[in-house]
């Protein structure tokens, strides 16, 4: 080993470099991040090549005066904290003051910038990744700043290689910009890639106007199947969109969290956002959201990573739960006639607000083809403006278990109204006939309504066992042998705290010593389930999000197949009086918009996508 010597800058920064420059899309995000930090109403962002070749950025922020653009280049130095008191509570993006000496470490960088509108003379400094050196000189400029970088890695063959194709790191970046994007609905952003404008997204804070932008960024068709929500409970505040349970994704990619404004990656969130989608959502799809988590930033920490792409709550056990139960009580109401139900073509709008929120001139999911058929089909719930909670309903208490005679009962129990005025016609209609022994025709206000009635009754069947499982409690019987099970200190601590959640669930599990539980007693329904694995996965959720569904995501699993069993079969004929008492009783409850695993219900084919089909006037 040599002596020790300190680091040249140059080096020092390449280093730094490593954590926060990965690739083009990193240099978009910090400089970015400055944009909107500096107060920006407009940022313009231009690539050439992916990134590699150039990054321009230019922002009507407050710019900077001539003499502070060598420090602005400078490591450590940052306009945006002065105190340990600002780090505790960060209210802009950055405050690392790294990130320009990092980018300028391994590129060619331009800063051009002035602080005033007045006709006076901006200036700029370039810095070439060589020692650092700060040329400054006159330039012209409005007030705000343009960063150039060209040539990234450009001294760091090592770092060069790793980047991909052009056109996988312009997708990095143009995930970037999306991301930033959703963050400040009240700045414009427009993104050029090779001279090709492909996103110019005008600026907003109407609602309309934030739909319009999510439409654009997350593609039309979520837009058309998202639920709006929104709840506070002080001093958090959750609002923003969740795709429905029947707009599934294959992969986690349409999933955008905001803390503060920031996008994060964190995962107390999205165990909280899975576990409120569990009923609903086929094993293995992946919900959609954009969502905002507000709260005073004395209550999260965002110094724990260089990216800052994470997070951590201070009380992470309270964002769990607020985001989980906000979550699942918008879900619950999806259902024909529930206040998360608006559907396509309530007022014949789909196509032509599809049309409209389109017609941004936007370059970006212009998938025509795709649009014209979800818009007239797709059973769409457009967020109602205030969202899914106002208009929440309890379950309307339906008669527990039977769920095989509930069938035969149906025509006793429910019979037809003979009248049908106009405002009377519940949200699925009346039946009008069977197709096939599968689908349930229906007419409603609106039209015609599909319902696909085994998936239909396999969730009222559901739903009634879960409500009758709430009301009776769950049955339990001993072990015949007590099965022991050996833990560290910390799980027989966090077992003894939550012993009500345990013996809720019909589970009794007690201290047998210092690192070792047993299990005396189990729901009966779990017979032949992997009990001691359950108990160690529940521990561990505990540990990690101070909550935990796994056991009624078991026995939740074995009513769902009871329920699957006990509901009406496909190529089974049905009554007038019986169809239109499923009707009911899927708009009585609660999630009957999807079955059981996922895919919906029942579907609304509007009269003017009737007359369409027909070319009616026209
Ligand atoms: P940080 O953002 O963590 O402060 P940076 O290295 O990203 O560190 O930027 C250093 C400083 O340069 C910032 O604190 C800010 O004062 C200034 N700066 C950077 N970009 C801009 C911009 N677009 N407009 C105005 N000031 C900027
Ligand atoms: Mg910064």
């Amino acid at each position: 080993m040599s002596r020790i010597h300190l680091l040249t800058p140059r080096l020092a920064n390449q280093i730094a470099a490593g954590e926060v420059v990965e690739r083009p899309a990193s240099v978009v995000k910090e400089v970015l991040e400055n944009s909107l930090d500096a107060g920006a109403t407009r940022v313009d962002i231009e690539v050439e090549a992916g990134g590699s070749k150039l990054i321009r950025i230019r922002d009507d922020g407050s710019g900077m005066a001539a003499e502070d653009l060598p420090l602005a280049l400078a490591r450590h130095a940052t306009s945006k904290i002065a105190s340990l008191e600002d780090l505790e509570r960060v209210g802009s993006l950055g405050f690392r003051g790294e990130a320009l000496a990092s980018i300028g470490s391994v590129s060619r960088l331009t800063l051009t910038s002035n602080t005033s509108d007045s006709g006076s003379q901006g200036s700029s400094a370039a810095c070439e990744g060589r020692e650092m050196e700060v040329q400054l000189k006159p330039a012209p400029h409005p007030r705000g700043t343009t960063v150039e970088v060209r040539d990234l890695f450009f001294n760091t063959p090592a770092r060069r290689k790793f980047l991909r194709t052009e056109k996988t790191e312009f997708n990095h970046l143009e995930e970037v910009v999306k991301r930033l994007a959703l963050s400040r609905f009240d700045v414009a952003f427009s993104l050029r890639h090779n001279g090709r404008v492909l996103h110019n997204l005008k600026p907003g804070l109407s609602q309309a106007e934030r739909q319009r932008r999510v439409a654009t960024v997350c593609g039309p068709a979520f837009m058309d199947q998202a639920l709006f929500v929104e709840n506070e409970l002080t001093p958090l505040r959750l609002w923003g969109w969740v795709g429905l349970p029947t707009f599934s994704r294959s992969q986690a990619d349409l999933q955008y969290f905001f803390v503060n404004g920031r996008v994060i990656r964190d995962r107390v969130v999205a165990h909280a956002v899975k576990q409120a989608y569990r009923d609903v959502l086929y094993h293995g799809r992946h919900p959609a959201f954009v969502l905002y988590l507000e709260l005073d930033p004395a209550q999260v920490d965002v110094n724990v990573h260089p990216t800052k792409h994470e997070v951590r709550f201070r009380d992470s056990r309270a964002v769990h739960n607020f985001i989980f139960s906000s979550l699942h009580r918008a879900l619950a109401d999806v259902r024909p006639g529930g206040s998360a139900e608006a559907g396509v073509g309530a007022d014949g709008a789909s196509q032509d607000a599809l049309q409209e929120r389109l017609g941004d001139g936007l370059a970006v999911n212009t998938a025509t083809g795709e649009i014209s058929h979800q818009g007239g089909l797709a059973w769409g719930a457009q967020a109602t403006a205030a969202g899914g909670f106002g208009a929440y309903r309890a379950p309307a208490g339906p008669a527990p278990g039977q769920a095989r005679e509930q069938l035969r009962d149906y025509g006793r129990l429910h019979p037809l109204p003979d009248v049908a005025g106009e405002e009377e016609v519940p949200p699925l209609g009346y039946a009008l006939a069977q197709l096939k022994g599968v689908y349930i025709l229906a007419e409603n206000a609106r039209g015609l309504v599909l319902v696909d009635m085994h998936a239909a009754h396999e969730r009222i069947t559901y739903e009634r066992l879960k409500t009758a499982r709430a009301s009776e409690g769950i049955r339990s019987q001993p072990l015949l042998v007590p099965r022991a099970v050996a833990v560290s200190q910390r799980e027989v601590q966090v077992a003894t705290e939550h012993a009500g959640l345990f013996q809720r669930l019909g589970m009794v599990v007690e201290v047998a010593g210092e690192e070792s539980l047993v299990i005396r007693q189990i729901p009966v329904s779990l017979r032949d389930s992997d009990v001691e694995q359950l108990l160690r996965d529940v521990l561990a959720d505990l540990i990690e999000f101070g909550s935990s569904d796994r056991i009624e995501g078991h026995l939740d699993d074995i009513l769902s197949t009871m329920a699957c069993h006990g509901s009406v079969r496909a190529n089974r004929r049905l009554t007038i009086p019986e169809m239109n008492a499923l009707l009911r009783d899927m708009e009585e409850t609660e999630r009957s918009g999807q079955c059981n695993h996922g895919r919906p219900t029942w579907t609304q084919l509007g009269i003017e996508e009737l007359d369409k089909l027909f070319l009616r006037g026209r």
